[in-house]
């Protein structure tokens, strides 16, 4: 068993005791968790037998579950009273959960004082966790140096640098550490911020002369994750700034987490200086899952659709035959699953076995439709259509709708005109969009990639 910091043990404590008694932020409860020997043993001391009543009633069971949880073995806590004892130790800038240590150099008769609170902040799906972020040798490492800093609290290194082509888990595991951080260490200032939002923030700061709030705001914080960094690419202006949150961050001993599409070697349009910056701490890479990941991934999707209940072996078929395709990316096994389900679920009667109809739902030359374009893109970029259709631009989005506007051409046969009444957008516009795209198609292979793996969806 690994030996935890006292900072985790007291954030443990702090999370049993709010979570079960929220209103005890406020209470004069004084409690120190210790850990004896490497045996899952574990004392905590409190200062009255009616506080060791209380803790052993309320809390006990709540705090040995979320020690093997987080121990992974079995644990044993002995309650033990520590008549007027004043722990010196809450001095100390990683004492006990915070709201217990500050109560505790309150005199009595004063009212505590207001406790130091963390937030967190961005826009986080709550069904992107980390315990439904399934674990393969495509990302175990970056999972495991995530789960490092969620335990610690704080990266030892700077930056920890996440990259991979769209579509392999980068933003769902970004937002399931920053819940999982958070719910670790409430104490913790965190954010997540997809880093369109942060240049369009920056931006914004220049346009109405607030850049010293920006920058403050930033340099608060103590976790900070900004998602998809090679937005920057283009944005030189906020190259310059971004060094600037960098250094600010790092001089404050904060964590920074980054997620990109390429290692910063390769993020040739990010200026030099920003790109050594990226690579100066950890740098991990995260792959297609191989095809027993995409299984447990595929059944883990699957389950939380159908309300955590088993998955039959009539499914399982299902689940294997879906992941033995050639996707390039886990959003286009998704994909597939989601196109299953919804076509059993409004179809009713079913002509031969699931599986068969399945085979049948996504075999080859099938006649495309506009819908079909649109779930395509929204697939492998994870677009949403009104996005798409909108006169917003970042590089993800302008090569999303460029690859629309190519599949409509093709598969449809569309005109000019009718895509752009589609997108909102004049057919020289779109004329000109188009050309360009079959250029970059055959000069540039990952567009080629693109392309291929669009050819080869269903
Ligand atoms: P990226 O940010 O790299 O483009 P996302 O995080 O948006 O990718 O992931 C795309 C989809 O694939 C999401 O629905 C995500 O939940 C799913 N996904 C990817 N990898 C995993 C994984 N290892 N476990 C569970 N789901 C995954
Ligand atoms: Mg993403």
């Amino acid at each position: 068993m690994d030996s935890p910091s006292k900072l985790d043990l007291n954030n443990i404590l702090n999370k049993v005791i709010t979570k079960l008694d929220s209103h005890l932020e406020q209470a004069p409860l004084r409690c120190n968790l210790v850990q004896l020997g490497n045996d899952g043993h574990f004392r905590l001391e409190v200062e009255s037998d009616l506080q060791g009543k209380l803790f052993a009633n309320r809390y006990l069971e709540e705090l040995k579950r979320e020690l093997e949880l987080v121990f992974a073995s079995n644990v044993t806590v002995t309650i033990k009273v520590n008549k007027g004892h004043r722990s010196k130790k809450q001095h100390h800038s990683d004492a006990i959960a915070p709201h217990l240590s500050l109560i505790e150099d309150t005199p009595a008769s004063q009212p505590p004082a207001p406790l130091p609170k963390g937030s967190l902040r961005g826009n986080i799906r709550t069904d992107y966790r980390l315990d439904n972020f399934v674990i393969g040798d495509c990302n175990r490492l970056a999972v495991e140096a995530i789960r490092d800093i969620v335990i610690k609290g704080k990266a030892p290194y700077y930056p920890l640098y996440l990259y991979s082509s769209c579509g392999l888990g980068k933003s769902h595991l970004l937002q399931g550490f920053c819940a999982a951080v958070f719910d670790r260490h409430p104490h913790l200032k965190i954010c997540y911020i997809a880093c369109d939002e942060f240049v369009n923030d920056f931006i914004e700061s220049l346009r109405n002369n607030k850049q010293n709030e920006f920058r403050e705001k930033y340099r608060q914080i103590d976790v900070l994750v900004v998602d998809d960094v090679h937005f920057l690419s283009t944005k030189k202006a906020s190259q310059e700034e971004f060094v600037h949150t960098f250094n600010a961050l790092q001089n404050s001993s904060g964590t920074l987490v980054l997620s990109s599409d390429a290692p910063p070697v390769d993020s040739k349009e990010i200026k030099q200086h920003l790109r050594d910056r990226f690579g100066g701490g950890l740098v991990l890479e995260l792959d297609l899952p191989d095809y027993e990941t995409r299984v447990k991934i595929l059944t883990m999707k699957l389950q939380q659709k159908m309300s955590g209940k088993p998955v039959n072996a009539q499914w399982m078929k299902v689940i294997e035959y879906i992941s033995s395709k050639n996707f390039t990316n886990v959003r286009e096994y998704e994909g597939a699953l989601n196109r299953v389900l919804f076509s059993i679920q409004n179809n009713g009667e079913m002509n031969g076995s699931l599986l068969d109809c399945v085979r049948e739902l996504l075999k080859e030359n099938r006649t495309w439709t506009i819908a079909d374009c649109f779930r395509l893109i929204k697939d492998k970029f994870g677009v949403p259509d009104a996005d798409l259709k909108s006169r917003a631009r970042n590089r993800e989005l302008s090569l999303a709708r460029s690859f629309l506007i190519r599949l409509m051409r093709e598969k449809l046969n569309m005109s000019l005109k009718d895509v752009g009444k589609l997108l909102g957008r004049a057919h020289t516009s779109i004329l000109e969009l188009d050309n360009k795209t079959i250029k970059k198609i055959n000069s540039d292979p990952e567009w080629r990639s693109i392309w291929e793996s669009l050819n080869n969806c269903d």
